[in-house]
């Protein structure tokens, strides 16, 4: 299927491993011009020449010219990380047609532990920085007529994860938000907004909280890892590239009816009905 996107430009952050790498890359694989950002140079580089041979392949299939992959190394969670990707030479400028919203989640703890400054940085990063990144590039999307915004979140924003408080509360702040955005007016305008809410995938994010695991358990790390696959009725981790096709789909032309949804990858781990 031709998801209608190429020469479009996106803006995907916290985009050089897992899952924000595997929305690239998807996004990249349709000829998507992408802006992709982490705070670590050396892995954002790299990850930003895997997105062109991605690029490179698609010009080939397709006669035309490679998308466009810039990388830039800041942190998306402050003001002058955001300035950055919105100003990088050779962008878009604020007039991206594609924004994912992403950044690394918030510690495990016990809430008894964490400070104001705990909270504020968790609301900082999972909730306010998807939000000055939506303000600064919806209008211009609803005002073309186009644009899809899509935030990784997490399965905990549907039931919720005893140790990750601060990404239960941060993360549901964000999802009440969008759920009032993507109702206003942009919806008659061909702006969609979307959460993507991952349950296990297979990144580092997730074999770190294994090592975290098995260090309070005395566990070994691959006994953690069988014992919590075989807790997913699929018996496996997802797999980045499966998380990137969903969000490219929900950029894509086909997915302009679907708005203001909470959208839950999880291989059949969350329990209930709806
Ligand atoms: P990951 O494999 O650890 O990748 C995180 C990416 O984000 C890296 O590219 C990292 O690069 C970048 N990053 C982190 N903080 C950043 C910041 N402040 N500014 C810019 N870039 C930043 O993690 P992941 O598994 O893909 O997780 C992505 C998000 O989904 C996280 O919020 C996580 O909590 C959430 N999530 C993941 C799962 C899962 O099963 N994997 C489940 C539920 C929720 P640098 O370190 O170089 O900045």
């Amino acid at each position: 299927m031709d998801l209608g996107i190429a020469g479009k430009w996106a803006l995907v952050c916290a985009a050089s491993k897992g899952l924000g790498f595997g929305c690239a890359q998807a996004l990249v694989a349709e000829g998507v011009n992408v802006v992709i950002n982490a705070r670590s140079e050396g892995p954002l580089q790299q990850a930003a020449e895997k997105l062109r041979a991605v690029g490179a392949d698609w010009a080939r299939a397709n006669g035309q010219k490679a998308p466009e992959v810039l990388a830039v190394a800041c942190d998306i969670t402050t003001a002058e990380g955001r300035a950055a990707v919105l100003g990088v030479a050779g962008g878009p400028g604020v007039n991206f047609d594609i924004l994912v919203n992403n950044a690394g989640g918030p510690p495990p703890g016990d809430f008894r532990d964490w400070q104001r400054e705990d909270w504020l940085k968790a609301v900082e990063a999972n909730m306010l920085t998807p939000i000055e990144l939506i303000k600064a590039v919806v209008d211009g999307m609803a005002a073309r007529g186009f644009g899809r915004i899509v935030n990784i979140t997490s399965s905990a924003v549907k039931a919720p994860i005893d140790i990750l408080g601060l990404s239960n509360g941060a993360r549901s702040g964000l999802t009440g938000f969008v759920a009032g955005l993507a109702r206003s007016e942009i919806a008659a305008r061909g702006v969609t907004i979307n959460n993507l809410l991952p349950g296990r995938f297979d990144t580092d994010r997730l074999r770190a909280t294994f090592a975290g695991v098995a260090q309070k358990t005395g566990q070994a790390i691959e006994e953690v890892r069988a014992e919590q696959a075989a807790g997913v009725p699929a018996k496996r981790f997802g797999r980045p590239e499966e998380f990137g096709a969903i969000c490219a789909f929900l950029c894509s032309q086909h997915a302009g009816y679907v708005t203001g949804q909470n959208i839950l990858p999880d291989g059949g781990m969350y329990p209930g009905t709806y």
